[in-house]
């Protein structure tokens, strides 16, 4: 039997801030988590090839808050790395997210927008572009990508699709910080929490009755699992990834990521690892490392992605939630307990907000994180 006053289950960004905060305030705290290895959906590992590879899908770092920006900077050194990504229409290669000199050249200076409140991705998508450019570059993704019609999905997803200002090429160019840590966020992680217990390869949920938490218990896993499905399952979407080692090419497409907007080509983008790496590192690859993802409905939670963005999982998760709230001494947070997707920086920066409440809730002093 296991005692600790902060019990932690998950060793994602979520888990490992908590963790090191409470830690760091002279709090006694034990990480599990079910899979075998740390930092969660950010894993990455060295493949054979040299290359540094993620196992879950690239994690593009960036960064506005200072706050966020030096916490980090304790564990890993970063390098500035900006991401420049690609779709590919019609054999050629485009800018991803485009920019206004785009809009212009394919829609001219005077195309109408759409004017009425809109009530579901499509419509809001047309509030900032020709219908052309959606055409061509975003309703064949996302349907792909959700495996539902633009029109059924909740006009909130539209909020992270930006076109960029002229010249500009960036996929985050308003963030003070675009960079990758030096030696991996796995690196990073173990570098937050080198002194903190954690038991891999432990599922909570199943080995409950053997692990207590005196003060809380911090579940960073799937809240409808937690609550054994009892409303019923969250969708998510997720995507299965092919890896090629393609050992006798040097380059095979012109940077991190290419995009297929194109309905017909099931695989939704492909990832070139190289484009990733230090000059330095990048040379000692052997032939180059892909890996080419394509979207499906995960049955497994440890599979769960992206949260689905509709009405009913909405207010399925709000039952779920209610139900979370009411729980003493239990917090169910993170991006599959919150059924959120963060960025990166968010999750830290909602792990840190969290852990001063926590300090807060058990009169803890503390120094302010959030
Ligand atoms: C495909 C994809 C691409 C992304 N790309 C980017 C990007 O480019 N840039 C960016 O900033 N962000 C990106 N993100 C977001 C990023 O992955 C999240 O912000 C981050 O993973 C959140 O960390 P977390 O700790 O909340 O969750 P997770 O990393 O999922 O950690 C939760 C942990 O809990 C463990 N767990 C669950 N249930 C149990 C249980 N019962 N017992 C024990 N352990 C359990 C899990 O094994 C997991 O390790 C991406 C997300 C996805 C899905």
């Amino acid at each position: 039997m296991i005692k600790k006053d902060f019990v932690i289950v998950g060793a994602g960004l979520t888990g490992t801030t908590i963790a090191r905060i409470l830690t760091d305030h002279e709090q006694e705290v034990i990480i599990v988590d079910r899979k075998d290895h740390l930092a969660g959906n950010a894993y990455d590992y060295r493949h054979e090839s040299g290359a540094m590879i993620h196992k879950y899908g690239p994690h593009y770092f960036r960064c506005g808050s200072e706050k966020i920006w030096n916490f980090l900077n304790r564990f890993t050194e970063f390098y500035n790395w900006s991401a420049n990504l690609l779709s590919q229409v019609n054999d050629e290669y485009f800018n991803w997210p485009v920019n206004q000199d785009y809009i212009e050249k394919i829609a001219g200076k005077n195309w109408e927008a759409f004017k009425d409140e809109p009530s579901n991705f499509e419509e809001a998508c047309l509030t900032k572009m020709p219908w052309e450019l959606y055409e061509l570059f975003i309703k064949g993704y996302t349907e792909k990508q959700w495996g539902v019609k633009a029109t059924d999905l909740d006009k909130e997803l539209a909020v992270r699709i930006t076109i960029n200002k002229s010249n500009v090429n960036s996929l985050t160019p308003n963030h003070k910080w675009n960079a990758l840590p030096r030696n991996g966020y796995t690196e990073m992680v173990k570098n937050m929490i080198d002194d903190i217990p954690i038991k891999l390869e432990f599922d909570y949920l199943q080995h409950k009755e053997n692990i207590v938490a005196n003060k809380m218990l911090i579940f960073t896993g799937p809240i409808d699992e937690f609550f054994e499905y009892k409303y019923g399952r969250l969708k998510y979407r997720g995507q299965k990834r092919y890896i090629e080692h393609l050992e006798n090419t040097d380059q095979y497409q012109p940077s991190i990521q290419v995009n297929y907007p194109d309905a017909k080509e099931p695989r939704i983008r492909t990832i070139e690892w190289k484009h990733l790496m230090l000059p330095d590192e990048k040379d000692k690859v052997k032939g180059t490392l892909l890996t080419h993802e394509t979207p499906f409905t995960p049955e497994h939670s440890n599979q769960y992605e992206y949260p689905f963005p509709d009405k009913i999982n909405k207010h399925l998760y709000e039952q779920y939630k209610a139900d979370a709230e009411s729980l003493d001494n239990i917090l169910i947070c993170g991006r599959l307990g919150e059924y959120r997707y963060y960025d990166m920086d968010q999750a830290i920066g909602r792990a840190m907000k969290l852990a001063s409440e926590i300090l807060e809730k058990f009169k803890i002093p503390s120094e302010q994180y959030a």
